[in-house]
């Protein structure tokens, strides 16, 4: 039921550290603003125990009631809300002191739509960011968005389930052994050559995609990736996605790959 990315999110929560602006990018809104709801909870539940949130806390409650006073929440349907001055007032908000919880969480719905002004604006928070404030944005049109506001995100990809790939057991380790022979070299021509055709990359992307997963979630057989953590995994794993993004409209597929190694797994 859950997706990659919601698995990754969840587990991101429960480390603890929670970045000041998060941004979901996925063709599903409904995941996504479900997803930012949980991490609502999660920040605000007043009985959590194991688990994110308890979902019957008096805090819980109204934040699925969309009542709980410290969580700002702007849908899609509110167009209002992404105007230069409602920003502005937005942030201004975020700024006074929650008045229940022990930090204030604001949800914005389809960010893409802010125009540059309200966008900078927005940005402007972003490059000071107040302890215990959250903003967390959705958007279905990631490149819609300023580049300076994504890189001051952290990004969590929601694929739809349809998405989730297989792989045969004889195609898993031959592309195990290419990913842990160019480990051992540090020789990345064989990759290169294997990520020729487009469909060979994507097969080799989301072989990585998988295998990161594993290692993020601390699955067995997910040690691929030693000595990265879950949350460096989880990191790697965002930036196989985006690249996944950018080969179905690029010509240069072997060159992708190339910068992905040399950025990501070269070290
Ligand atoms: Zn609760």
């Amino acid at each position: 039921m859950s997706s990659s990315g919601q698995v990754l999110l969840d587990r991101y929560l429960k480390m603890g550290r929670i970045h000041p602006c998060i941004l979901l990018v996925g063709p599903d809104k409904a995941a996504k603003l479900s997803a930012a709801v949980r991490m609502a909870k999660s920040l605000f539940c007043s009985q959590k125990s194991k688990e994110l949130f308890c979902g019957e806390c008096s805090s819980c409650q109204r934040i699925e009631k969309e009542i709980y006073p410290d969580l700002l929440l702007f849908k899609e349907d509110n167009e209002e809300a992404l105007k230069v001055e409602n920003v502005r007032d937005i942030i201004y908000q975020m700024e006074v002191a929650p008045l229940e919880g022990r930090a204030k969480v604001c949800i914005i719905e389809e960010a893409h739509r802010m125009n540059s002004a309200s966008s900078n604006a927005f940005l402007k928070t972003l490059e000071e960011p107040k302890e215990n404030r959250y903003f967390i944005l959705t958007t279905t049109k990631l490149g819609g968005l300023l580049p300076t506001l994504v890189s001051r995100s952290l990004l969590f990809h929601f694929k739809p389930e349809s998405e989730a790939v297989q792989f045969s057991t004889d195609e898993w380790s031959e592309l195990e052994k290419m990913f842990g022979d160019f480990q051992t070299t540090k020789e990345i021509d064989p990759i290169v050559d294997f990520c020729e055709e487009k469909e060979s990359a994507l097969r080799f992307l989301q072989f990585l995609q998988v295998a990161l997963r594993k290692q993020a979630m601390g699955e067995v057989g997910g040690s691929l990736f030693n000595p990265l953590s879950p949350m460096e995994c989880t990191y790697k794993y965002q930036k196989t996605v985006e690249l996944e993004g950018k080969l179905k409209s690029n010509a240069n597929v072997g060159l992708l790959v190339e910068s992905l190694m040399r950025q990501e797994f070269l070290k």
